[in-house]
This record gives structure tokens, sequence and C-alpha cells, in this order.
């Protein structure tokens, strides 16, 4: 906003100094805004030379194999460092864009095959989980109408942290429920990992918020903000309790159980 106040006039009236005030009237949700966009576009710039960081470890990995065993060793393990660094760069940056992207994506919605989708992140997660005996089974899930790359990062992000998250003592063993009433789809990711304290329960859904002692479990603190967001942009919600049947968590996600017909579908129906 500008404002001109007039200081002195002359003997006509004429302003002849004029104290023009400029006020930057950007609001504080404008402002966090554009440090969010700010925070992705740094982000998205800093998966190139990343990824080039990765890849040259890998190549000077691959050398020293060709060398034979013994030259491995040193250089070996200073290689293999640079490469888990990096990959944990590379998750903080793919959590970021992920947490922007469930911010202001435009949501698409389409019918999402939920048992095909669990079926898929299960076999991606296990595929490289380090316990063999670890588990992820499911009820028949149905379809919902939502944004398909939005329930892809809330159901992997609900799915990775069961594994994740998985007690000392015990082999993670995972469950997928699901129920309709009132108009509600209700999702529940059930696990018997470690559990989560009572009074962290709300805090956990906030960005970089991770519960004391996590530490020791690789993270970014981003994957349940990610879900929070992309859940309240279909109008859902998110929350986690104890489990029912015994020690562990259960994750509750909500949302409008729409059936409405895909628009690109309706019309009248053409003989084929
Ligand atoms: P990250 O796993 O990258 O730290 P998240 O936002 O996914 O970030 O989770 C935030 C925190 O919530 C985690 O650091 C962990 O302390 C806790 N948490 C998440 N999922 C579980 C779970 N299934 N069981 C126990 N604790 C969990």
């Amino acid at each position: 906003a500008i404002d001109a106040v007039p200081l002195r006039r002359g003997p006509d009236g004429t302003p002849e100094h004029i104290l023009v005030l400029v006020r930057d009237i950007t609001s504080e949700q404008e402002r966090l805004e554009q440090l969010e966009q700010f925070a992705a576009t740094v982000a998205h710039d800093l998966q190139g030379p990343i990824a080039g960081v990765i890849g040259w470890a890998e190549t000077g990995l691959d050398q020293l194999d060709a060398d034979g065993p013994e030259v491995r060793t040193e250089l070996g393990n200073t290689f293999g460092r640079i490469q888990r660094s990096a990959r944990r760069a590379q998750r903080l940056i793919n959590d970021l864009l992920g947490y922007a992207s469930a911010r202001t994506a435009p949501v698409a919605p389409a019918p999402v095959d939920l048992d095909a989708l669990v079926d898929a992140l299960t076999q991606e997660l296990l595929e490289r989980h380090p316990d063999p005996a670890a588990a992820i089974t499911r009820d028949r899930l149905g379809t919902v109408r939502a944004d398909a790359a939005m329930m892809r990062q809330v159901l992997g992000n609900l799915l990775g942290n069961a594994l994740k998250y998985a007690h000392p003592e015990r082999s993670a063993r995972v469950h997928v429920g699901a129920a309709r009433r009132d108009g509600q789809l209700v999702l529940e990711v059930s696990d018997n990992g470690i559990g989560v304290p009572r009074d962290q329960r709300e805090l956990i859904f906030d960005a970089f918020h991770r519960v004391a002692g996590s530490g020791s479990v690789s993270g970014t603190g981003l994957g349940l903000a990610i879900c929070a967001q992309a859940v309240a942009r279909h109008g859902g919600t998110i929350a986690v309790t104890d489990r029912a049947d015994g020690p562990g968590s259960t994750f509750v996600v909500t949302l409008p159980d729409q059936q409405r017909p895909d628009p690109v579908r309706t019309g009248t129906p053409t003989a084929s």
C-alpha cells in the first residue's frame, strides 16, 4: 500500500514536500507460502547434485570391487559413508517436495483401487526390508474416489512407518483394515511396533516432529505431516491410537466415501 502525506504547502496550498509511505502488507500467510515455495525450489534444484554424489560414490565402489576385495576396505568404507549421507539428503529432498506437493498440488479425484495399491506398496516395502519375517496383511479395502498420487503417499508413509518403528524384539506385523460408515471410509493401519506415547499423538503430525529416541531410526519427520496434509485436502482426518488387540499403534484415516461416477464416463451409454 502507498500513502502520500503532504508535509508543507506553498502559499497557494499546493504541496511542496510530500512524505510517501510504502507499507508492506504481505500477510503472514503469503509470507509462509513464499517461504514454502522457496524451500520447494531449493529442494528441487538439489535433486541433481545429490543424485550426482550418489552416482559417483557407486562408481567408486564398483571400481574398488573390480580391483579386488583387499583394496576395498578403507576407501570402500569412505565411499559407503558418502553414499549413505547422500541418500539421507536425498530422502529429505524427496520428503520436502512431497510435503510441498501435498500442500499445494491440485487434488485430482478418480477411483483408486486400494487393494491393488496396498499390494503394490507391500511388495515394494518388503522387498527392501531387512527382516524376512516382517509381514503386511489386509482386509478387502475396495475403492475410494481420491487423488491417486496422494493416496500412495499416505499409505506408503503409514506402511513404511509401521515397518520402520517395529519393536526390536518382534518381527513387524502390519494389518490394513477398512470400514464404511456414515458416508466415510475408515482405513486403519495397525502395527505391533514400539507405539506412540500419549503426549506425542498430536505432535507427530507436525512437520519435522520426531519422538525423542527415534533418532536411531533414520527419518525426516515429514512423512506424517505429508499424510495429514494430503488427508485434510480430501476433507478427511488422521489420528493415532493404541492398537486394540495388543501392543503397537493404529493409524486411523477417514475419507469422505464419495461414490460419484467418474465425470469422464458420465453421459448416455453408447452401444459398442
Ligand atoms: P519420520 O519417520 O521421518 O521421523 P514421520 O512424520 O513419518 O517422520 O513420523 C514422525 C514420528 O512419529 C517418528 O519419528 C516416530 O517417532 C513416530 N512414528 C511414526 N509412525 C510410527 C509408528 N507406526 N509407530 C511408532 N512411532 C511412529
